[in-house]
């Protein structure tokens, strides 16, 4: 089962929030290294920009029915995923995209 790109993009931006979150909360509880709070300031950066390219890759998805589940979803690229049933799927190249299940 494939993950749908934004749902991708979304967590792992909230995954280097989280970090980012927790080298400040190191620095600011045990006032060790500067690095600390320079590495948590990074990860917070990286994650604002991942956000904000998840904003933009929703701005630009398209929406599909899933072929899958029938479920109104949004894909960002030739190969990606419903949010929904996760069945990977893939643009056949007239922008209708077909659900590529891998066999049992
Ligand atoms: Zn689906």
């Amino acid at each position: 089962m494939a993950r749908s790109k934004l749902l991708q993009i979304r967590s792992k931006s909230f995954i280097w929030l989280v970090v980012g979150i927790g080298f400040l909360y190191l620095y600011f509880i045990f006032k060790i290294a500067k690095i600390f709070a320079l590495i948590g300031v990074l990860a917070m950066g990286i994650s604002f920009f991942m956000f904000s390219r998840a904003g933009h890759f929703a701005a630009k998805a398209k929406e599909i029915d899933c072929p899958e589940c029938g479920r109104i979803i949004r894909v960002v690229s030739r190969a990606d995923a419903c949010s929904h049933c996760r069945a990977p799927l893939i643009d056949e190249g007239n922008g209708i995209y077909k659900s590529v299940k891998p066999k049992k």
